[in-house]
């Protein structure tokens, strides 16, 4: 199913052709440095089935314990979160909150859920991984 969404203002626009069921609620210090949120939500769409279609995004990139380079993008106007990517990676995530609608992705699992804030409970169901997806790459 094709997701659309974009920021704040309105400037900057994405669309993606499909997602994958991999919607991670992600508790990683990184995440909240760059957005100020106490987790972020990400969607994982194959980066062949996306484009941007308003604007041009900010970036931003940055190292992590993964083994390329991390490219965070946003809007230099209103400064939504809107992506994030892994170099060399055939997939990219799109944050959740930036979606149109949002209720239409359902979160499939929590990680990096070892560096969650410890007042942030959490009564869902969802798989808890320590650190990254298993499997991802
Ligand atoms: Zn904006
Ligand atoms: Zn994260």
């Amino acid at each position: 199913m094709a997701i659309e969404g974009g920021c704040f203002c309105g400037a900057v626009r994405y669309r993606a052709d499909e997602h994958t069921d991999s919607v991670a609620h992600c508790h990683c210090q990184h995440c909240r440095a760059s957005t100020g949120a106490t987790l972020m939500t990400w969607v994982e769409v194959p980066r062949a089935a996306f484009e941007w279609i308003a604007g041009e995004p900010a970036s931003y990139r940055h190292e992590s314990d993964w083994k390329t380079a991390i490219t965070r993008r946003f809007c230099a106007d209103c400064g939504t979160s809107l992506t994030y990517e892994r170099d060399a990676s055939d997939w990219l995530d799109v944050a959740a909150g930036s979606l149109d609608d949002p209720g239409a992705v359902a979160p499939a699992h929590h990680v990096y859920h070892a560096s969650r804030i410890g007042w942030l409970e959490i009564d869902d169901q969802l798989p808890r991984h320590d650190r990254g997806y298993p499997g991802s790459q």
